[in-house]
This record gives structure tokens, sequence and C-alpha cells, in this order.
């Protein structure tokens, strides 16, 4: 049986990797997640001002070596890299899905949220 795999655009914050992999291979079938970090990574994608060539590259990488066959763009409850309110973080996930979407236009793109008590929520 083929594999599957998810490529995750996720913070580096250490308390939420293990919940948002076991999320994704629990919800969606997938064998493994690959996984690209940096601080706040949902401010930093929903910010036009900041490029993502570099974040595209890995996930490009992603798909064509591992065969990624879907997106996870995740924010979470009290980012430090990013500390803004709860809604803001949700319309930055979002903003963030918007921006990837004509880039990796054959792939679906799903933002997740992980609230206070690190469980995962779909948006
Ligand atoms: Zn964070």
């Amino acid at each position: 049986m083929t594999q599957k795999r998810a490529v995750c655009l996720n913070c580096i914050d250490g308390r939420v990797q293990l919940p948002v992999i076991n999320w994704i291979m629990g919800h969606h079938k997938v064998d493994y997640v690959d996984m690209i970090t940096e601080p706040g990574m949902d401010g930093l994608l929903a910010d036009n001002n900041n490029p993502i060539e570099e974040i595209n590259r890995k996930i490009r990488i992603s798909i064509k070596n591992n065969n990624a066959n879907m997106i996870f763009v995740v924010g979470h409850h009290d980012c430090r890299a990013n500390p803004v309110k709860e809604l803001v973080h949700k319309d930055q996930i979002l903003m963030a899905v918007k921006r990837l979407k004509p880039v990796f236009s054959e792939m679906p793109i799903k933002g997740i949220w992980v609230n206070s008590e690190w469980k995962i929520v779909q948006l």
C-alpha cells in the first residue's frame, strides 16, 4: 500500500508538535507528517511583507521527494513568537491558507488551531 504523507507548517514550539502530528495522523489517515517550522508560523505566512519562497521550497521538496499530498497550517494558543489574540490567530491561519492556495493549487490545504487544552480544532 502506498504511504500517505502530509506536510505541516507549524510553530517551532515543542508543546504543539506531538498533538499536531497525532491529530493529523489520526484524522487524515496519513502515515507520516513532514514538519516545516518557524517561530509563529501562522503570523509569518499571513504577513504579505514576509517573503515565503524558502518555505515554499521546503513544501515542494516534501511534495516531490516524499509524495506529500496535503498541507496543514497551524496556529496555537500561547504562541510567544506571535502573541496575538485567538481570533487574530485564526484569521492569520486562514490568510496563510489563502496565500498558499494559488501556489499549491493541486493540494488540499487545511488550517488548524491548537487550543488552550492543546486540542486541535480544524478551521
Ligand atoms: Zn508558537
